[in-house]
């Protein structure tokens, strides 16, 4: 729960922006309306108090125009849109670090049905085209909230041949499992081994609850479960002291939970930064443990200049030996999406 939801004018203008403010009055807390667009407030004395601020700060607003103009995703998806942008739990080494700028409100999109109704443009003619929502949130952090997740979910299920992709780091799936998806909804959870979870994931549900979330998900509708087609995205893989025991402990877990047959995909991505990303990911968390060290990593130099920090070839190598081989081992119907 935000500690402070504001709403712009113009948000409360669309019908969605309307049902967001009766929503969350519903539950309690006061929506207090801007005199005009610009969020304020959200600066404290130092980073580490703006980053409380704005965390705790959830902004109802428009989605800019270009927001309608979509850009690709690879390896993810064909096209990347959002529903919101920032999320409400506290990851060490979050990816929106690198992605967003400025303090880390969240703001919700009340302008999202006409966001919907613009992915169209989109469409491949005759081939299916996917859409990837969880660039710059957590969608299922926020629908306690917003609804608008369900809203999505419902919109592609009755598309002909578009579909969704998301992913989440939390478990209150129950509201989401009976609606009418038509499988046009990759559910995906992201997961970790427990140590890294433990240690960075702030705020987020606790990997076993994310198994069985994920569990239930798959399950088909006459045994209480939401039958989406689901996805295992393990990220941020670290080769953390004694990786082995912990990431199969970890494999060992989602072997007992999966133990029917289910539409599964895994996608495997290391740990990586930028020079940016660990700048703010320092300011927002200055005493992490998490390993950022320049010296031990490779570096990846993108078709703009820009540089990031990988794992040497050596440990990528050993690194998805050991998850491929895991995969086809105890999930060989599964497919693996991609490493990177
Ligand atoms: Fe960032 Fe995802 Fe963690 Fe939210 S759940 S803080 S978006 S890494």
């Amino acid at each position: 729960m935000p500690k402070r939801v504001v709403i712009t004018p113009d948000a409360l203008k669309e019908p969605y922006g309307q049902e967001l403010y009766e929503r969350i009055t519903n539950q309690g807390l006061a929506v207090e309306i801007l005199k005009n667009n610009r969020i304020t407030g959200l600066r404290g004395t130092t980073e580490r108090e703006t980053y409380k601020i704005a965390k705790n700060t959830l902004a109802i607003v428009n989605a800019p125009p270009s927001s309608f103009n979509l850009r690709p995703i690879p390896p993810s998806a064909d096209w990347q849109f959002h529903l919101a942008e920032g999320c409400p739990a506290h990851c060490q080494y979050c990816y929106l670090a690198g992605s967003l700028s400025g303090p880390p409100a969240i703001r919700v999109f009340a302008n999202l049905p006409a966001i919907l109704d613009s992915l169209y443009r989109f469409e491949r003619l005759n081939q299916p085209t996917t859409f990837e929502a969880s660039c710059y949130t957590d969608p299922l952090s926020l629908e306690h909230l917003t609804g608008g997740l369900e809203k999505t979910i419902k919109f592609f299920g009755e598309r002909e041949n578009s579909y969704l992709r998301f992913v989440t780091k939390f478990d209150a799936i129950q509201p989401l499992l009976n609606i009418p998806h038509n499988g046009h909804s990759r559910f995906r959870i992201s997961l970790n081994a427990e140590p890294v979870a433990r240690r960075l994931e702030g705020g987020t549900a606790s990997v076993s609850a994310r198994i069985k979330a994920l569990r239930k998900l798959a399950l088909p509708r006459e045994q209480g479960g939401g039958n989406y087609p689901i996805g295992i995205v393990l990220a941020p893989i670290m080769p953390i002291p004694n990786w082995e025991e912990h990431y199969n402990a970890l494999f060992e877990q989602l072997e007992q939970h999966l133990d029917f047959p289910c539409d599964l995909t895994f996608e495997l991505i290391s740990h990586r930064f930028t020079p940016g990303s660990k700048d703010v990911l320092l300011e927002w968390y200055p005493n992490t443990s998490l390993e950022m060290d320049e010296a031990t990593r490779s570096t990846k130099t993108n078709k703009f200049g820009g540089r990031k920090f990988v794992y040497t070839k050596e440990v990528m190598k050993q690194l998805k030996t050991f998850f491929e081989q895991q995969i086809v081992r105890r999930f060989p119907k599964a497919s693996i999406l991609y490493w990177t």
